[in-house]
C-alpha cells in the first residue's frame, strides 16, 4: 500500500497535467483547472476513507463535520437565536465526529467497497450531481469535474495495485487485486446495487453533448 503522501503527490501531478492539457485545448479556464486540479488530488486520497484511523479519514470527518456546521448555520441564520445557531452547528459537528466517524467506521472493510470501479463511477456521478444542482456550474464543466475526480480515485487505486506488485521477487503480494476491483461475487447484492446506481445515474443526469450522441438512452 502507498503511503498517504505518495498517494497525494501522484494525483496531483497526474491532476495538474490533465488539467494543463484541459486549459491548452481551450475546455477550461486557468480559474477553473485550478478548482479541478485540487479537486483531483484531493480524490487521489478519498479512497483511504475506508481505513479506520488513516490521515484520509481524519481528514474527510473534519472536513465533513465542518460542511455541515457551516450549511445548518446557512440555513437556520434568519429562524434561530445566534446562541442556539452556534449551538446546533456545534453539536452537529460532535455528532459527525462521535457518532457518524465511529459507526462509518464499524461498517467499512479496509479494502473493501471504497478500493472498487463502480465506487469511482458513483463517486464522479455524485460530483457532477453537486456540480450541477448545488454549485450551478455549466454542465462541460460538470463533467470535466467528474472526470477529475473519478480519474484522481482510479489513480489512488492503481497504485495500490502497483504496490502490491513485489518487483524485486517478482511475485504478487496477497494484497493484489484487492485495490481496484471490479466485482466481487462474495458481495455481489452490493456490487450489483452499486453498478444498478450507476446505470440509473447515467439515465437521469443531463449528459455532455459528446455523450449524448453515442449514449443509447
Ligand atoms: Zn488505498
Amino acid at each position: 500500500m502507498a503511503s498517504f503522501r505518495t498517494h497525494l503527490a501522484v494525483a496531483s501531478v497526474v491532476s495538474i497535467s490533465a488539467a494543463a492539457i484541459c486549459v491548452e485545448a481551450g475546455l477550461l479556464g486557468q480559474s477553473d483547472a485550478l478548482i479541478l486540479f485540487v479537486l483531483g488530488s484531493l480524490a487521489g486520497i478519498l479512497p483511504d476513507v475506508d481505513s479506520d484511523h488513516s490521515i484520509a479519514t481524519r481528514l474527510v470527518f473534519k472536513l465533513l463535520g465542518g460542511a455541515v456546521a457551516v450549511l445548518l448555520m446557512y440555513v437556520f441564520v434568519d429562524r434561530l437565536h445566534i446562541a442556539l445557531l452556534l449551538a446546533l452547528a456545534l453539536g452537529s459537528a460532535l455528532l459527525v465526529r462521535y457518532i457518524v466517524y465511529p459507526v462509518f467506521a464499524s461498517i467499512t472493510v479496509h479494502r473493501g467497497l471504497f478500493h472498487s470501479l463502480p465506487a469511482a463511477l458513483l463517486l464522479a456521478l455524485c460530483m457532477v450531481s453537486l456540480a450541477l444542482y448545488v454549485l450551478q456550474w455549466p454542465l462541460q464543466l460538470a463533467w470535466l469535474s467528474a472526470g477529475f475526480v473519478c480519474g484522481g480515485y482510479l489513480v489512488h487505486l492503481l497504485l495500490d495495485e502497483f504496490y502490491s506488485v513485489d518487483f524485486m521477487g517478482r511475485s504478487l503480494k496477497t494484497s493484489f487485486g484487492s485495490a481496484l476491483t471490479v466485482f466481487s461475487f462474495s458481495s455481489w447484492a452490493s456490487y450489483s446495487a452499486m453498478y444498478l446506481a450507476v446505470v440509473a445515474g447515467l439515465y437521469v443526469l443531463p449528459l455532455p453533448a459528446i455523450a449524448s450522441r453515442y449514449w443509447v438512452f
